[in-house]
């Protein structure tokens, strides 16, 4: 078994909800890793969204996050960490 689970890399994604006006706040989600992007954005990255967004907004009866945005800079693939770190050569 491997324990991975602690050394996940976080990344940032920033969210809005329409409803309750938060607008492009950010929150920490594990990178994505070896699951498929769905999985990931269902079971991981909704999660931590849905979380934060209930402890921010807990009045907010919204479902339906109107935007969410994935940052890509240095990541290999969606949702992944940036593991490439930027070249001195
Ligand atoms: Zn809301």
């Amino acid at each position: 078994m491997e324990t991975t689970t602690n050394s996940r890399q976080m990344i940032r994604v920033k969210y809005s909800c329409a409803s309750c006006g938060v607008h492009r706040t950010s929150v920490e989600v594990p990178a994505r890793e070896n699951e498929d992007v769905a999985q990931w954005v269902q079971s991981v990255m909704a999660v931590s969204i849905g979380v934060d967004h209930a402890a921010r907004s807990p009045r907010c009866k919204s479902r339906t996050i109107s935007e969410v945005m994935i940052p890509t800079t240095g990541a290999d693939k969606i949702g992944g960490a940036g593991v490439q770190p930027v070249s001195v050569s």
